[in-house]
């Protein structure tokens, strides 16, 4: 099976588990396992913020993210897309109590000049109305095929929040992949952003883990809402201690991850229109039936996603390597051959 779904699906490798020392695991309630501390510290300084906290998903950190920076029925302004509101509007909304203003943009950057609209399109005479408290956006953009949140971009929101009053939140889930794709450190890339998520699931390659980066009090405030969630673990060091393994070779595994999708974007665009330049780990590309589409790739052996009724996503990860993706120019030639609708 080429394995394209999710970079989500890595496989462990016994190498992973083999420098951890069992006995240097504690139990975090206790604040006493070595390799969570270890890991909060390392994201903490890779960042260059005050602090961060394990959550155990993606999801759990940009929740708790949102409701450090906000009461309920403030507003957070952010795209259709984002995984905010693509994927979490009904928790950022039930669980946070967020009204959630949501902008539609062209090609899935939310500018300035977009949340300026955003703020004026409603009634803002005074804070008895729901008041704009977050700019949530997100990099790469997994719905948008992976694409970079410019920094240009991110620095004119900063002087925006800045006028206003409001936190700017990055969902940066696959932040390390925007780092290496434009060659940036990721200090330089966050340092205009009050808090951010970062997933160690997907291409890092983790089986587990994101973590929640910003302030000293707004971490520590982060903690309280951990523990109300259930979030709060006990022996999660060695979720931990195999997540700082893996972070030790991203910077390798991550280029590799691009050139393979940068290939994959190659040979696709052959047969296919891709809907997205591919920026970093995501190829999709367009079609009028993704889930027929998705069903004979399976027939074979290609495992990739109807992302949308006309999409189809692949991810590359270190499930797959360069003469996996090779054969997808024999594959897509014999589908467009025997299926109409494709040619
Ligand atoms: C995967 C992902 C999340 C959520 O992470 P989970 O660990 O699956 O809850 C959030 N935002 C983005 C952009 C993601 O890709």
């Amino acid at each position: 099976m080429i394995d394209l779904r999710s970079d989500t699906l890595t496989k462990l490798k016994y190498k992973d588990l083999d420098s951890i020392n069992y006995n240097q695991i504690g139990d975090d309630c206790y604040n006493e396992d070595y390799y969570v501390k270890k890991l909060e510290h390392h994201i903490a300084n890779l960042f260059n913020k005050e602090d961060a906290i394990f959550m155990p998903s993606g999801t759990m950190s940009n929740q708790i993210g949102l409701k450090v920076l906000s009461n309920p029925g403030d507003e957070v302004i952010t795209e259709v897309g984002y995984h905010i509101c693509f994927f979490e509007s009904s928790q950022t909304s039930a669980l946070n109590g967020l009204v959630i203003n949501n902008v539609r943009t062209k090609n899935g950057i939310l500018s300035a000049e977009d949340v300026i609209d955003a703020i004026n399109y409603k009634a803002r005479w005074s804070d008895l109305y729901s008041t704009p408290k977050i700019i949530s956006i997100e990099s790469s953009i997994s719905t948008y095929g992976g694409i970079i949140f410019p920094l240009e971009e991110i620095k004119k929101l900063r002087n925006l929040c800045n006028e206003n009053n409001i936190f700017l939140f990055l969902d940066g889930a696959r932040v390390l992949n925007t780092c290496i794709s434009i060659g940036i450190s990721p200090q330089k890339y966050v340092e205009n952003i009050d808090m951010l998520n970062i997933c160690l699931s997907k291409g890092i390659g983790a089986p587990f883990g994101s973590l929640l980066v910003g302030k000293k009090k707004d971490i520590t405030t982060a903690k309280k809402y951990r523990k109300w969630y259930g979030g709060a673990l006990h022996q999660s060091g060695l979720m931990a201690a195999i997540a700082l393994n893996k972070l030790k070779d991203y910077e390798i595994n991550l280029k590799i991850d691009h050139d393979n999708a940068k290939y994959l974007a190659s040979i696709t665009s052959k047969y296919f229109q891709l809907a997205y330049p591919v920026e970093t780990n995501i190829v999709m590309l367009k079609t009028n039936n993704a889930e027929n589409l998705v069903d004979i790739l399976k027939n074979y052996d290609v495992l990739s996603t109807a992302w949308t009724s006309n999409m189809v996503r692949f991810v590359t990860s270190s499930n797959v390597n360069k003469n996996m993706i090779a054969q997808l120019d024999k594959i897509y030639n014999s589908i467009v051959k025997k299926y109409k609708e494709f040619s």
